[in-house]
C-alpha cells in the first residue's frame, strides 16, 4: 500500500487518505498554485503505527527519503546542506481539520551546520538563528514534551541581558545563546544529545504527529465534535518545504478568509504580519495588522493573495481560509480549507453564492449544518463579555439559547417572583408536571437530574426556554435556599446565566444576544420548502407554540400533549379535584369543568393553526404525577400539626394517602396513557367529547379545523378497539347534537414495542400512527429515559459502546427497524396511511433524514426546531 503521496500525485478529493490539509495541498498543487513543494504520509500510516505499537512501518523512512529527494530536486536546496539547506515544516493534518489540537514542526532539518547554510543563503544570519531557536523550542516541546515555560525563560532572560523588550529585536549572538541553553534544556529533558542528523529529527516529528492524533486535546476534541471512526481516523503527516516569512521586510505571512467569517460579507478577511512565520499569527504572539492594509505595503503580494482567493472560491465553491507566506517577494499557498463560519455567515454565503451563480440552491441548502442554525433561533451568550464571569458548572444542554437571571429553587417563590416581573432561573433537582406554571414565569430551568427527555428538557424545549438538566455536580439544599458546587455556593436570589446550547452555567448575569431571522434565512426557508418531501409539524399545545410553529414555516401540530393544559394553574386545582374525588359523581362534576376548559383551548390551537392537521393526543403521564410528592406533603403535615391546623391537616392527611395510593415504583412503565383512559374512562370522555364540540363550534363559524385524536401507550388492538368504542359513541352524540358531520380522525402513538410488532393489527383501527420515539427508545433498549443521561450513557459514549445519545438521535438498527416493521404494517392494510414521529427525533437533522428515507408522512418538532427540521428535510430530499 502507497504510504507517502507527493503534491502532484495525490487525490485531492481522498480526504480520508491524506487528510483535509494533506488532500488540499495536492488539489491546489495540482492546480498550479504556488504551492512549496512536499509530500503527505497517509492516515493509513497513523494506523498502522497504532497498530505496530507505536513502530513506524520499517518501509516508510525509506519512502520519505526518496520524496526528500524529489523536493530538492524541485527546490535546488540539499537536504542537511552547508550551502543552501533544505528545510521543511512537517504538520498533522486529519480528513477533519481540528485546529489547534494537533502538533506541528516547523525549521525541521536544521542544526549547527546547517544553520551556517541557511544564514550565508539568506545572507541573514539572524533570521538563520532565529529560525534555528525557533525549531529547537517547538521540536523540545512537541517531540520530547520539555514544558513551554522552561524556554521563556531563557528567552526572557536573554532580552534583559542585551536590554531589549521584543523577541525580534534579539541579535545573533543573543539567539546563539539562546539555541545554546535550550539544547542544554532538552537535553537535561531527555538524557541524549539533542538531534543533529535531519533524517532521525524527522523520524522523530513524525512520530510525535502521529501521537498527537491520541492526545488528550485532540480526544476531547473529536468528542466534542462528535468526530466518530468513520468520519475521521487518524492523522496524515505533511513534509512541506519551509517557505519563510521571516526573511526581512520583503517577507510576510498571514491568515484570511475569502469571506467574512463573522456575517458573511464578501472581502478578504485576515492579518498578516511582516517579517514573521506563521506560528506567530496563529499562536497570537504577536497581533497581525488588517490584512487591508496589505493593498498598500505589498500591492503586488496583495493582488496575487486576491487572485489566489477568487481562484480557489471557484474551484472549491466554498469560502476558503487560506495560509499564506511570501518569502523576499514570492507568494506562496500553504495551506487552504473550507472556512468555519458561523450560523449567519453560512446562510448569507448560500445565498450570496447562488446570486453569484456560484452554486445552485441545492448546494447552497446541503452545505448548511442544520444544527448549527439553532444559533439564529434563540438568545446567545455575548461572546465578548463571557470570559469576564465564571464558569460554574456543566450539565446536559436540553434546550437551546441563554438566559440570565437570579437563582430561585421554589416553584410557588418562582411563579410569584416571576408574576412580579423578576428574571428567574428555576433550579430544581428535578421538575414535575405541576410546576408547569413556574415554568411559564421563568426565563430558564436548571435541575440537577434528568436526561434529554426528562420532564424539564421536554417542557423547556416545547415553550423555547433554555434549559439545563443533568448537573449533577450541582448539590441542590432546599431546607437552606442555596445550591453548591464543590465549595461555590450560590444563594436563592443570586443571579447566575445558563446556556443551554451547550450546558454551561455562569456565575453572575451576563448580557445576551438577540436572534436575528434574516432576510437571508428567509430565502433558504423558502428554497427548502419547496425540495423537501417530508411534512414538518410542530409539538406544541398553545396557541402561541402554534403561531410560532406556523411563522417558522411549520405546517400542522404533529403532538398535542393535552396533560399540559392541566397544568395552568387555574387548573391544576381543578385537575387535582378530579384526581381526589371519591366517587363518580363528584369525578364527572369535575370533569364538566374541565372539559370546559379543554373545549376553549383546543378552540384556540385549532383556529391558530386552520387549515392543518392538530393531532390532540389524550392523557398520558400517570394521576400521582400531578399531586405533590410523597415526600413534601410529609414535611407539610409535620410543620401543619406544629401549627395544630387541623383542618389543613386533615386535608394534606387525605392528600398523602391519595399520593401514596395512586405511587409506582416504576411510573414510567406504569398507569398511564391509555391505562388511565381504560381504567377512567371518565377522563378520556371528557377529552374526546372536548375534542369534538370544539370541532362543531368551529365548524359552525367557518373555521377550517382539523382536530385529530391521538392514543398514547397503546400495546394491543384490545386496548384501541376499547377507545374507538368511546370514540364512536360520542361522535354519534355529537353529530347528533350539532346536526352536521364531524370528521376527527382516529388514530394512535405507536411507542410501546409490542404496538410496532402488531401495526397491522393497529392498522384495522387506526387512521393514522405517529411513532413516540422516546418511550419507544427506552422499550427498545430498557434504558429509563429519566435517568440514563446522568448516569451510565455518558461512559457508553466515551467508550464506544453507543456512538450517539439514542434519544437524540434515533438508533437506526433497533427503534429504526420497529419503525419500518410498524410503517410497512400500516401501509399494507392502508397504502395512504398518514404516518409520522412526535418523539424529540422529530427535530433532530440525522433522524429526519432516516425519517425521510423510511418514507415518513411528515415530522414533528418543537416550534423553534422547525426551520432546522425544514432545512434537514429538505437536505435529506436532495
Ligand atoms: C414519545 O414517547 O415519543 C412521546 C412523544 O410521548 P411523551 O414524550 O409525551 O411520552
Ligand atoms: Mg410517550
Amino acid at each position: 500500500m502507497k504510504q507517502v503521496y507527493f503534491y502532484d500525485e495525490g487525490d485531492g478529493k481522498n480526504k480520508k487518505l491524506l487528510g483535509g490539509k494533506g488532500a488540499g495541498l495536492c488539489e491546489m498543487t495540482q492546480l498550479k498554485l504556488p504551492v512549496p513543494p512536499g509530500f503527505t504520509i497517509t492516515t493509513q500510516v497513523c494506523n498502522e503505527y497504532y497498530q505496530n505499537g507505536k513502530k513506524l512501518p520499517k518501509t516508510l523512512m525509506a519512502e520519505v527519503k526518496k520524496n526528500i529527494t524529489k523536493i530538492e530536486k524541485r527546490t535546488g536546496k540539499k537536504w542537511n546542506s552547508k550551502e543552501n539547506p533544505l528545510l521543511v515544516s512537517v504538520r498533522s493534518g486529519a480528513a477533519i481539520s481540528m485546529p489547534g489540537m494537533m502538533d506541528t514542526i516547523l525549521n525541521l532539518g536544521l542544526n549547527d551546520e546547517t544553520v551556517e547554510g541557511l544564514a550565508k543563503k539568506s545572507n541573514n544570519p539572524r533570521f538563520a538563528w532565529d529560525s534555528y531557536r525557533r525549531f529547537v523550542q517547538l521540536f523540545g516541546k512537541v517531540v520530547f514534551g520539555v514544558d513551554d515555560k522552561k524556554f521563556d525563560v531563557v528567552l526572557e532572560n536573554a532580552k534583559l541581558n542585551q536590554a531589549v523588550q521584543a523577541d525580534s529585536a534579539l541579535n545573533e549572538k543573543s539567539l546563539k545563546s539562546v539555541v545554546t541553553e535550550y539544547k542544554k534544556i532538552c537535553e537535561k529533558h531527555t538524557g541524549m544529545p539533542f538531534p543533529s542528523d535531519p533524517f532521525e529529527q524527522l523520524e522523530l516529528a513524525i512520530k510525535a504527529v502521529f501521537g498527537s492524533w491520541m492526545g488528550e486535546r485532540a480526544i476531547v476534541y473529536r468528542e466534542r465534535n462528535n468526530i466518530t471512526k468513520d468520519i475521521a481516523d487518524g492523522t496524515a503527516v505533511n513534509v512541506v518545504s519551509m517557505a519563510f516569512g521571516n526573511m526581512g521586510n520583503d517577507s510576510a505571512t498571514g491568515v484570511v478568509f475569502t469571506r467574512n467569517p463573522g456575517d458573511g460579507t464578501r472581502h478578504l478577511f485576515g492579518e498578516y504580519l511582516v517579517n514573521a512565520q506563521g506560528e506567530d499569527v496563529v499562536a497570537g504572539v504577536r497581533t497581525g495588522k488588517p490584512v487591508d492594509e496589505m493593498k498598500i505595503e505589498m500591492p503586488a503580494s496583495y493582488k496575487q493573495l486576491e487572485q489566489t482567493c477568487e481562484r480557489l472560491e471557484r474551484h472549491y465553491k466554498e469560502p476558503q481560509d487560506i495560509e499564506f507566506t511570501i518569502e523576499r517577494g514570492i507568494f506562496y499557498l500553504l495551506q487552504t480549507r473550507n472556512a468555519k463560519m458561523n450560523a449567519v455567515g453560512m446562510v448569507k454565503t448560500s445565498v450570496d453564492m447562488v446570486n453569484e451563480k456560484l452554486i445552485d440552491k441545492n448546494r447552497a441548502l446541503t452545505r448548511l449544518h442544520a444544527e448549527q442554525l439553532e444559533q439564529l433561533l434563540h438568545k446567545t451568550i455575548d461572546s465578548k463579555s463571557i470570559k469576564n464571569y465564571t464558569l460554574l458548572v456543566k450539565g446536559i444542554a436540553a434546550s437551546p439559547g441563554a438566559a440570565s437571571g437570579i437563582a430561585v429553587l421554589d416553584v410557588k417563590r418562582a411563579t410569584a417572583m416571576g408574576e412580579n416581573g423578576a428574571k428567574v432561573i428555576l433550579v430544581r433537582e428535578e421538575t414535575k408536571p405541576e410546576d408547569v406554571p413556574a415554568f411559564f414565569e421563568s426565563v430558564g430551568i436548571l435541575t440537577s437530574r434528568g436526561g434529554k427527555t426528562s420532564h424539564a428538557a421536554v417542557v423547556a424545549r416545547g415553550m423555547g426556554k433554555p434549559c439545563i438538566v443533568g448537573c449533577s455536580d450541582l448539590r441542590i439544599d432546599y431546607d437552606n435556599k442555596q445550591f453548591s458546587v464543590d465549595d461555590k455556593i450560590v444563594h436563592e436570589g443570586d443571579a447566575i446565566t445558563i446556556d443551554g446550547s451547550t450546558g454551561s452555567v455562569y456565575l453572575g448575569e451576563i448580557p445576551t444576544t438577540e436572534p436575528k431571522i434574516t432576510d437571508d434565512f428567509k430565502t433558504i426557508l423558502e428554497w427548502a420548502q419547496k425540495v423537501k418531501q417530508l411534512g414538518i409539524r410542530a409539538n406544541a399545545d398553545t396557541p402561541e407554540g402554534a403561531r410560532l410553529a406556523r411563522e417558522f414555516g411549520g405546517q400542522g401540530i404533529g403532538l398535542c400533549r393535552t396533560e399540559r393544559m392541566f397544568n395552568g394553574s387555574d387548573r391544576i386545582g381543578l385537575f387535582v379535584d378530579m384526581i381526589m374525588a371519591e366517587n363518580i359523581e363528584e369525578r364527572k362534576k369535575v370533569l364538566t369543568k374541565l372539559g370546559e376548559l379543554q373545549k376553549s383551548d383546543f378552540i384556540e390551537i385549532l383556529k391558530a393553526m386552520e387549515g392543518y392537521a392538530v393531532t390532540i393526543r389524550l392523557l398520558d403521564p400517570p394521576l400521582h404525577e400531578f399531586l405533590p410528592n410523597p415526600e413534601e406533603l410529609n414535611q407539610k403535615i409535620h410543620k401543619l400539626e406544629q401549627k395544630n391546623e387541623i383542618a389543613e391537616l386533615e386535608k394534606a392527611k387525605i392528600l398523602l394517602k391519595r399520593a401514596k395510593e395512586l405511587a409506582e415504583i416504576n411510573p414510567m412503565m406504569g398507569h398511564r396513557g391509555v391505562r388511565v383512559g381504560i381504567t377512567y374512562p371518565e377522563i378520556y370522555e371528557m377529552q374526546i367529547r372536548a375534542v369534538f364540540e370544539a370541532a362543531a363550534e368551529l365548524a359552525k363559524n367557518k373555521v377550517d379545523a382539523h382536530p385529530q385524536i391521538m392514543i398514547p401507550q397503546i400495546s394491543s388492538i384490545a386496548e384501541l378497539n376499547h377507545i374507538k368504542k368511546i370514540y364512536d359513541n360520542i361522535k354519534k352524540e355529537m353529530e347528533s347534537k350539532y346536526n352536521m358531520k364531524l370528521k376527527i380522525n382516529f388514530g394512535t402513538m405507536i411507542e410501546v414495542v409490542r404496538a410496532a410488532l402488531t401495526a397491522n393489527e393497529l392498522a384495522s383501527t387506526a387512521e393514522f400512527f405517529s411513532f413516540g420515539t422516546n418511550d419507544l427508545t427506552q422499550g427498545t433498549f430498557s434504558f429509563s429515559r429519566e435517568d440514563v443521561e446522568g448516569k451510565f450513557l455518558p461512559e457508553y459514549m466515551d467508550k464506544e459502546i453507543l456512538e450517539r445519545n439514542p434519544f437524540q438521535s434515533i438508533d437506526v438498527n433497533g427503534v429504526g427497524s420497529l419503525m419500518k416493521i410498524g410503517i410497512s404494517a400500516g401501509r399494507n392494510i392502508k397504502p395512504d396511511m398518514e404516518i409520522g414521529i412526535c418523539g424529540e427525533h422529530g427535530g433532530d437533522p440525522n433522524s429526519i433524514k432516516f425519517c425521510h428515507n423510511a418514507n415518513l408522512s411528515y415530522v414533528s418538532a418543537s416550534p423553534h426546531r422547525i426551520p432546522i427540521a425544514i432545512i434537514a428535510a429538505a437536505q435529506a430530499a436532495i
